[in-house]
């Protein structure tokens, strides 16, 4: 099966600093991008507890330079 990937070049610019990547929106792989379980006939759906009933999630990846000191 193909998979789309998302890729981040590390590359430092000007001065270093935190950075932040927000990945596209991703099917929830908990609920399958329904954002609800059954919990039974006469009842009420329940939330999803990953994705809080959007069906999506996304990956906030953090990118934190630090000098190259030797341990
Ligand atoms: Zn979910």
């Amino acid at each position: 099966m193909s998979k789309k990937r998302e890729m981040i070049i590390l590359e430092p610019d000007g001065r270093i600093r935190k950075e932040a990547f927000c990945s596209r929106p991703m099917t929830c792989p908990y609920c399958n991008g329904r954002g609800q379980f059954f919990s039974g006939i006469g009842l009420p759906e329940i939330e999803c507890p990953d994705c809080e009933g959007t069906g999506e999630v996304i990956a906030l990846v953090t990118i934190d330079w630090k000098p190259n000191k030797e341990p």
